[in-house]
């Protein structure tokens, strides 16, 4: 494989936009892909997996990997804390794998910041509030309470969407899902990526690379 590194590619946007669907979609079709598994401080809602959809702790556990400098970046989102493993999106990174995050706003912007090149950002919302509101409701997981803060929480989010590369107003899931592929791909191709001196070293040389098409994994 030409690609010397992994890609970031990071979902954002209002919680109830969809993100969670159309990650699913993007790890069926691009095999090369890591979810970036968050630690949280929030109670697993019903069918979350420890481990799976985050790695569940306690507040003192959390600060603690703060002190220890456990985290890449992490945030207070709705009272709650997230954070995400240095070690982990490096080991990742390493073997050349596109890292999936599913942050915030925050996050988003740190993340960024460590990773200016390899970072492709891409901000999911739905085409109103209302039908977040709608959304949250339909999913049954959060009280009144919660989804008031959720839907307050998303207005914040909303007056950053300049800040990402890529806009995904998710209408329509089927659309959504394609539209993400080809972001996820287009990431995964980024000239910066590539040990370019090792591409065309070969591509001078008669040796043929394994496989036709050396973006394995996309
Ligand atoms: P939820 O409670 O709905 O799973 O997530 C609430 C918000 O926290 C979402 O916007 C989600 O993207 C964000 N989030 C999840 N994990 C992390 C993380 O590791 N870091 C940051 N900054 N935000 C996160």
């Amino acid at each position: 494989m030409e690609r010397s590194k992994g890609a970031i590619l990071i979902l954002s946007g209002p919680s109830g936009s969809g993100k969670s669907s159309l990650c699913k979609t993007l790890f069926k079709e691009i095999k090369n892909a890591y979810f970036s598994v968050s630690t949280t401080t929030r109670t697993p809602r019903e069918g979350e997996i420890e481990g799976k959809h985050y790695h569940f702790v306690s507040k003192e556990k959390f600060l603690e990997g703060i002190e220890e400098n456990f985290f890449l970046e992490w945030a207070e989102v709705h009272g709650n804390y997230y954070g995400t493993s240095k070690e982990s999106v490096e080991s990742a990174l390493a073997q050349g794998k596109l890292v999936v995050f599913d942050i915030d706003i925050q996050g988003h912007r740190n993340i960024k910041e460590s990773y200016p090149e390899l970072t492709t950002s891409v901000f999911i919302t739905t085409p109103t509030q209302q039908e977040l509101r709608e959304r949250l409701v339909l999913r049954g997981t959060d009280d009144k309470e919660t989804i008031d803060l959720r839907v307050m929480h998303a207005y914040t989010e909303m007056k950053h969407i300049k800040e990402f590369d890529f806009v995904i107003v998710n209408r329509d899931l089927k659309e959504s899902e394609k539209l993400l592929l080809s972001i996820a791909r287009a990431a995964l191709s980024k000239r910066i990526l590539y040990d370019v001196e090792s591409l065309v070293a070969r591509w001078k040389s008669k040796e043929t690379p394994k496989t036709p098409n050396s973006q394995q994994g996309i």
